[in-house]
């Protein structure tokens, strides 16, 4: 089955015909603060399956304000402010939060929780789902470009 998933705003859409390599619920403090949200559906696709249209009116910022020289960037729209994406400056991945960056709600679900920190007192989530400290233990990098 053919899959098309589509985002961003009325100015720049983004589109995959491919799966994310890696979909999860993320419980870190940098989407928390970007996103308002307690947690945030996040999916990770190979850098070269998420395409952009109108690229030139991308405004680009660290996605970790604590750390401006980190690999992702968050990607706005110059027109109207909406996030469309995360731009890895390493090429391996571009990264979306669906329910943010103009997704279908019938996007795919997370199938773990990654990055959840006991220490912040959130209780463990009992959903069924894997719950990780970081990403999956056998989540892949892709390749720099
Ligand atoms: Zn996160
Ligand atoms: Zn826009």
């Amino acid at each position: 089955m053919s899959i098309n998933l589509s985002g961003g705003c009325d100015h720049i859409k983004t589109n995959s015909a491919e799966n994310p390599i890696d979909i999860h619920t993320c419980h870190c403090s940098v989407c928390k603060s970007v996103t308002g949200q307690a947690t945030t559906h996040v999916a990770f696709f190979n850098h070269g399956d998420l395409t952009v249209d109108n690229p030139q009116k991308i405004n680009r910022q660290p996605f970790n304000a604590n750390n401006p020289g980190g690999p992702l960037e968050l990607c706005t729209c110059s027109d109207c402010g909406t996030p469309v994406m995360l731009d890895d400056k390493m090429g391996r991945i571009r990264a979306v939060v669906p329910n943010i960056m103009g997704f279908d709600p019938s996007f795919p679900a997370a199938t773990y929780h990654a990055f959840y920190d006991p220490s912040t007192g959130v209780p463990k989530p009992d959903d069924g789902r894997p719950v990780c400290e970081g990403l999956r233990s056998d989540f892949v990098w892709p390749p720099e470009k």
